[in-house]
């Protein structure tokens, strides 16, 4: 039988409460290494492997991560594994982003997207 989907506040087996929430999600946002770090080493990976490589290396990381949340879905507890794709598939996205010079573009769609999920929620609740 399918393990019971918890909703967003579930982190780790447990429900935490907002602020517990807000540190998760402050310490997911400190890479070590920042963007501007981060954006030499995927030019330097674009021209070493080339485009189509990289854009299919995307396609699997996505699969992957795909497959990690499927097992979650039926059951499994492997959230270290989640996070592992998760990180795979953020690495070759912000590489499809600098590929096709698309990331502002990224940024102002998230923006928007994240004002507009805010707006359909306090639609729910209010
Ligand atoms: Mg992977």
């Amino acid at each position: 039988m399918a393990a019971e989907v918890k909703p967003c506040l579930y982190v780790y087996g447990d429900y935490i409460n907002s602020n517990a929430v807000a540190k998760v999600v402050k310490e997911d946002n400190v890479n070590k290494i920042p963007f501007e770090d981060r954006k030499k080493v995927y030019m330097n990976a674009l021209i070493t492997y080339g485009d189509r490589h990289q854009m299919i290396k995307c396609l699997e990381e996505m699969s992957e991560c795909t497959k990690e949340i499927c097992k979650i879905l039926n059951g499994g507890e492997n959230f270290d594994h989640l996070a592992e794709e998760i990180a795979d598939a953020t690495v070759t996205l912000e590489q499809m982003r600098l590929m096709f010079n698309i990331n502002d573009r990224v940024c102002e769609y998230m923006d928007a997207k994240v004002q507009r999920l805010n707006d359909d929620l306090k639609k729910q609740f209010h």
